[in-house]
């Protein structure tokens, strides 16, 4: 099978289920867990933050920050299309009382700066408190501008406002600008990193910044049921990859360049735009069926729509993205035969 429905479906390694199967461990809600420590204070570093906190995944990891950032009644700023409005089940409004304020995104995937000051209330009555600013990076697996960070957080920062990245796939953005994690995290008082997409573990996220917030997130994240036990063989999986898989990220980089390349000498498939891992594609309306179950036959899942995402991970070889080229031609060879 080849898998190109997303980053997430990449398998632990021979070597990662080593390390945890190494992994020494304890009750991480005790604070016991000498891999959950180890893990947690490596990863605060490479952020150049406080400290940082395991959870199981990045949903939770970004509602524990928003939680742990506004009150009830609170509103944060995030993107109509970011993951923490669209893809969390409006878990900060549903579990917090904290209302989102989305902002529609630039084609670069920003938020105007101007949308966002048009959109940081005055302190009445009559509105919610505007506490937060929430950004992405990668989002829709593009870079955001660092100038442009710079801008938006200095803005939110003269609002009063705090700063919240969700930084899922920051380690892509890391990889294929050549800037360290540190410094695309110092912009933001918190940040999101998971490391169950591109960099392979089986699960795992972690939410770093200030003590103090970071002690108020602990709370949240027993409230929500992510307060773990014996979690040091999750911690040791997410080492291994912090340790081994982030400069390997590149090379999904460079085959998603190729697997576009090669998209765009096909007829009637339209490459939107490829950025860090992933291609994005138009499909006419008319090729939608029969090439969903050509590719299912060829055993490449892709979930074939109008506009399609293709997404490029370290369980793809070089081989594998040739595979599906090849397939993609020989269905457009066969239609025209
Ligand atoms: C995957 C992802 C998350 C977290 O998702 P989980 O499946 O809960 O780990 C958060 N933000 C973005 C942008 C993501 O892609």
């Amino acid at each position: 099978m080849i898998d190109l429905r997303s980053d997430t479906v990449t398998r632990p390694t021979p070597a990662m289920r080593d390390a945890m199967h190494a992994a020494p461990v304890g009750d991480d809600v005790w604070g016991d867990d000498p891999s959950v420590k180890r893990f947690e204070a490596a990863v605060a570093k490479r952020a150049g933050k406080d400290t940082g906190l395991l959870f199981p995944s990045g949903t939770q990891s970004n509602l524990a920050g928003l939680l742990a950032h506004c009150q009830r009644g609170d509103e944060y700023i995030a993107g109509q299309q970011a993951h923490t409005y669209k893809y969390e089940g409006g878990g900060a409004a549903v579990l917090g009382g904290i209302q989102p304020q989305p902002l529609e995104h630039a084609a670069d995937g920003s938020l105007p700066l101007e949308r966002i000051r048009a959109a940081i209330k005055p302190d009445d009555f009559h509105f919610a408190r505007t506490r937060l600013l929430a950004l992405e990076n990668t989002i829709g697996g593009k870079v955001l501008d660092a100038d442009y960070v710079k801008a938006a957080t200095d803005l939110a920062r003269e609002h009063g406002l705090a700063t919240h990245l969700d930084g899922a796939r920051l380690f892509n953005a890391a990889v294929a600008t050549d800037t360290s994690l540190s410094a695309l995290c110092a912009p933001f008082d918190s940040i999101s990193l998971c490391f169950s997409k591109g960099l392979g573990a089986p699960m795992g996220s972690v939410l770093v910044g200030p003590r103090a917030l970071i002690d108020e997130a602990r709370r949240w994240r027993k409230v929500l049921g992510g307060g773990l036990r014996q979690s040091g063989i999750i911690a040791a999986a997410c080492h291994h990859a912090l340790d081994h898989h982030v400069a390997e990220l590149a090379e999904d980089h460079r085959r998603a360049a190729r697997l576009a390349q090669g998209i765009t000498a096909l007829p009637d498939l339209k490459v939107e735009r490829q950025a860090t891992n992933m291609v994005f594609l138009t499909v006419p309306e008319s090729h939608i069926v029969p090439l969903r179950a050509w590719l299912a036959e060829q055993e490449i899942l892709i979930e074939v729509l109008y506009a399609t995402r293709l997404v490029v991970h370290r369980d793809l070889d070089d081989d594998a993205i040739e595979r599906v080229l090849g397939a993609l031609d020989e269905y457009f060879t066969r239609r025209a035969a």
